[in-house]
């Protein structure tokens, strides 16, 4: 079967499996972009993440990754802002982990998009990635006309504001992309600039090593003392440069369900107290707060007891610091426990 328009009926068929927005754009090579990543690894903002230099070269051609791709479908979906206010004896987690794991979420969606295209359009290749291919997803979604990209770093939607996830999913349907791109920028504005608590943030660079959220969730390592010292209270991830951004003051998300799960903030000694990935599994179940593993969350547990000097966590972090079988976690610990005698 053929539609007159097949853009409209895919945005139609889009909506019915739980898709709010659809940009359509095509799979030519993004090189401006690529030569801006290929720049920013070249002078290691990346950290570890070893990754994103591996899969460079595939994220700047589309069409690498699926050889007969002619259309790219850029998928939003919005989620809740962050909550202002926790519990003082928790650590904040970022907001875009209020809901279920949204890799899961979005992609379960974002198939049962190129099934009904596949059903629509048979002999049609389709491909779907939620943040875990090789694309520059921001990048297309500036392209697909869904948005611009602010100094943040974010994705700006003008429906979403920057409180959004992003799919792609890559189709052989030769599609027309009539979505203009949004004329936005961020101006004068340098609020995210200016609240970032790490510096990581520059008028026109972006250094990962010094972004919680980098360095919560990515980073394996023990965290610096300088920087653990700035990362407050921050458990896994970071909104302060969203947080503080005009694009996101007023914005009705309209979040579905499966963005809340009703969990903002984990209690610091709790987690401390985890012993093994398997409870941590068991605790977090279903959301995408497990990434960093026992290590990496016990290990942010650590920095964030001693920036909110929770004494009743002392005894806990002294257990750590001498016995734990994670050298990471035992460093941390150490690290911790120190800041605390520094503290009159
Ligand atoms: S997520 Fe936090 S640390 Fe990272 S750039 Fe934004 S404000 Fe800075
Ligand atoms: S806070 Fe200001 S500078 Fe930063 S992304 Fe938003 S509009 Fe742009």
């Amino acid at each position: 079967m053929t539609t007159p328009d097949p853009g409209a009926h895919i945005r139609q068929l889009a909506l019915d499996c739980g898709i709010p927005a659809l940009g359509i754009t095509s799979v030519d090579p993004l090189p401006e972009h690529g030569a801006a990543l290929r720049r920013w690894l070249a002078a290691g903002n990346h950290g570890d993440m070893q990754w994103m230099e591996d899969t460079a070269e595939l994220r700047e051609h589309p069409a690498s990754v699926m050889p007969d791709t002619k259309s790219v479908l850029v998928a939003l979906w919005p989620h809740h802002p962050p909550k202002e206010d926790i519990p003082p004896d928790h650590g904040r987690i970022a907001a875009y982990s209020y809901g279920r794991d949204y890799h899961k979420a979005c992609k379960k969606r974002l198939i049962a998009l190129c099934r009904r295209i596949e059903d629509q359009w048979p002999n049609t290749a389709t491909r779907a990635f939620v943040d875990t291919g090789p694309m520059l997803e921001r990048s297309l979604a500036l392209r697909a006309g869904l948005g611009f990209i602010g100094r943040n770093r974010a994705l700006i939607s003008p429906d979403f504001g920057s409180y959004c996830f992003i799919g792609v999913v890559l189709t052989s349907l030769d599609l027309a992309t009539d979505t203009p791109p949004v004329s936005q920028d961020c101006g004068d504005c340098r609020r995210c600039v200016e609240a970032c608590p790490t510096g990581a943030l520059t008028d026109r660079d972006f250094d990962a090593r010094r972004c919680i959220s980098y360095l919560t969730i990515e980073h394996r390592g023990v965290i610096d003392a300088p920087l653990a010292d700035l990362m407050g209270d921050r458990l896994f991830g970071c909104d302060t440069c969203q947080r503080v951004c005009p694009h996101n003051r007023g914005i009705d998300t309209k979040a579905e369900d499966w963005c809340d799960t009703g969990l903002y903030s984990l209690n610091i000694e709790t987690v401390l107290g985890w012993e093994d990935d398997r409870q941590v599994t068991e605790a977090l179940a279903g959301t995408a707060i497990r990434r960093p593993k026992r290590s990496g969350l016990v290990r942010n547990a650590c920095v964030a007891a001693a920036n909110r000097q929770l004494t009743n966590t002392l005894v806990l972090l002294q257990n750590l610091a001498d016995t734990d079988k994670d050298e990471v976690v035992r460093l941390q610990a150490r690290q911790a426990l120190g800041r605390f005698k520094k503290t009159p």
